[in-house]
């Protein structure tokens, strides 16, 4: 009897050790339940490759505005007309969107279909692209998985995905442009099945059908819902261009979609960085990983950009690239080549730690000889604020003068109350006249989360 109640006590604990693994993954705040996550998490640095694309891109869908345009429609009932330098396509009438040609072979210059901008994305070395036309426009509506529209933007990623060394996925930016009702703020969700749509008579009266004028509350409830476009990969989720206050100064946060929406568009074209809000929705408690994108209207940026969005994949698939978006294995940077990995008690950037006082980092930058201005001056590793102020503060840092392709930094932190650690490193291009830093350096790290 005194066995027989040991082996029942046994199986009661097996039992709950394994409904709190299941259900709580070994109780990680916010991350994922899932083992195979958890096991990639701890991958060795060398198990990832980094891949450059760009995930945020607007082709002729986005009818009302762009390249093709002297300038944008304020409203749909004036439209205005193509630009003078464009080469339009035969029988395409700036006034009726139903007119725009589905033959990629028609679009010469400035502004083309998905076919065009995967096309160069592909001969100017992009390993992923992604399209995401605004959900507003008229082209997309009305709002349907079986719109036209929609479909060839499904098609066109499918069609692209045969090219070895390529990934080509289709997504769209949900554009909500008024404070009501939960705030404003665009945000692009990629590889959903279907769309949804923001407009709220931005360019025209309210479309009646009930998929329109969704708040940003509604949205993120219908995150939690997306489903995966022929259930290949995972719904990416990430804040566009915000300002510090937007998307009503970051509230509507819960478990569910702060563990869904996961990248932060800290640079567009490789403009200035959007540091304050990026700080402000970290400190929020948003978990997001700074990349960069194009935001291109048009095709000429892909030309003339390098890949702006840097993700860390062990191969490039659809499948390992949202999933590495999804898992925040992001780094931005203003630089056009150079490598940044790291992790921190074995955990690779993005993870959610268990809890702990003692973070072992190690970093691994690489930097070509080829490119001087953007060897490594220095690294630091920042956290939020101690005094719980809308900012963050400098853990400890290291200075480098030499000229090495390959710099390796092994720091032991004890901490006991930071939410977060990320990377910020200043390159030789951020030394200014004086020999000062710039203030944000040229390359900033997903962050780590400590689980607290
Ligand atoms: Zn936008
Ligand atoms: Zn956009």
């Amino acid at each position: 009897m005194k066995i027989g109640s040991k082996v029942l006590l046994c199986a009661i604990i097996l039992l709950v050790g394994l409904s709190s693994f299941i259900f709580t993954g070994f109780a990680r705040k916010g991350e994922n339940c899932n083992s195979s996550v958890l096991k990639e998490q701890q991958q060795p640095l060398s198990y990832f490759n980094i891949y450059r694309g760009n995930t945020h891109s607007h082709t002729i869908f986005t009818w009302t505005h762009g390249a093709h345009r002297v300038d944008g429609m304020t409203d749909l009932s004036s439209p205005t007309e193509f630009h003078p330098d464009w080469n339009v396509p035969q029988g395409i009438d700036w006034r009726d969107y139903s007119t725009i040609s589905l033959n990629p072979e028609e679009y010469t210059n400035r502004q083309g279909l998905p076919a065009n901008h995967y096309e160069l994305a592909i001969e100017n070395g992009y390993d992923f692209y992604v399209v995401t036309d605004h959900t507003q426009e008229p082209s997309l509506q009305p709002v349907s998985k079986n719109n036209p529209v929609w479909q060839v933007m499904l098609r066109t990623a499918d069609e692209f995905n045969k090219y070895p060394d390529f990934v080509a996925l289709a997504g769209f930016e949900y554009s909500r442009n008024t404070t009501a009702k939960g705030g404003r703020g665009h945000i692009n969700t990629i590889i959903s099945t279907e769309y949804v749509n923001a407009d709220h008579g931005q360019r025209g009266p309210a479309p009646p059908w009930p998929e329109a004028n969704w708040s940003i509350p509604q949205f993120y409830n219908w995150v939690k819902s997306a489903k995966p476009y022929q259930s290949n990969g995972y719904v990416v989720t990430g804040f566009n261009h915000p300002q510090p206050d937007q998307f009503n100064d970051w509230d509507h946060i819960d478990d569910e979609i702060e563990n869904l929406i996961s990248t932060f568009e800290i640079h567009t074209r490789y403009n200035k960085i959007r540091w304050e809000a990026y700080i402000r929705a970290l400190n929020k408690g948003w978990k997001v990983s700074p990349i960069g994108v194009l935001d291109n209207h048009g095709i000429n940026e892909i030309i003339e950009l390098p890949p702006p969005t840097i993700v860390l994949a062990p191969e490039l698939t659809g499948e390992a690239i949202t999933r590495a978006l999804r898992q925040r294995r992001t780094y931005a940077s203003w630089n056009e080549e150079g490598e940044l990995r790291y992790a921190v008690n074995g955990f690779i950037m993005g993870s959610t730690l268990d809890s702990t006082d003692i973070f072992n980092f190690h970093i691994e930058i690489k930097t070509p000889a080829t490119k001087p201005d953007e060897r490594v001056r220095r690294i630091r590793i920042l956290r939020n604020a101690l005094d719980g102020s809308d900012d963050v503060e400098v853990v400890t840092e290291i200075v480098s003068t030499g000229n090495k392709d390959k710099i390796v930094w092994d720091p032991v932190i004890e901490d006991h109350s930071a939410k977060y650690f990320l990377l910020q490193i200043h390159h030789a291009n951020d030394l200014t006249e004086n020999g000062d830093f710039n203030p944000h350096g040229s390359t900033i790290s997903s962050p780590v989360w400590t689980g607290r």
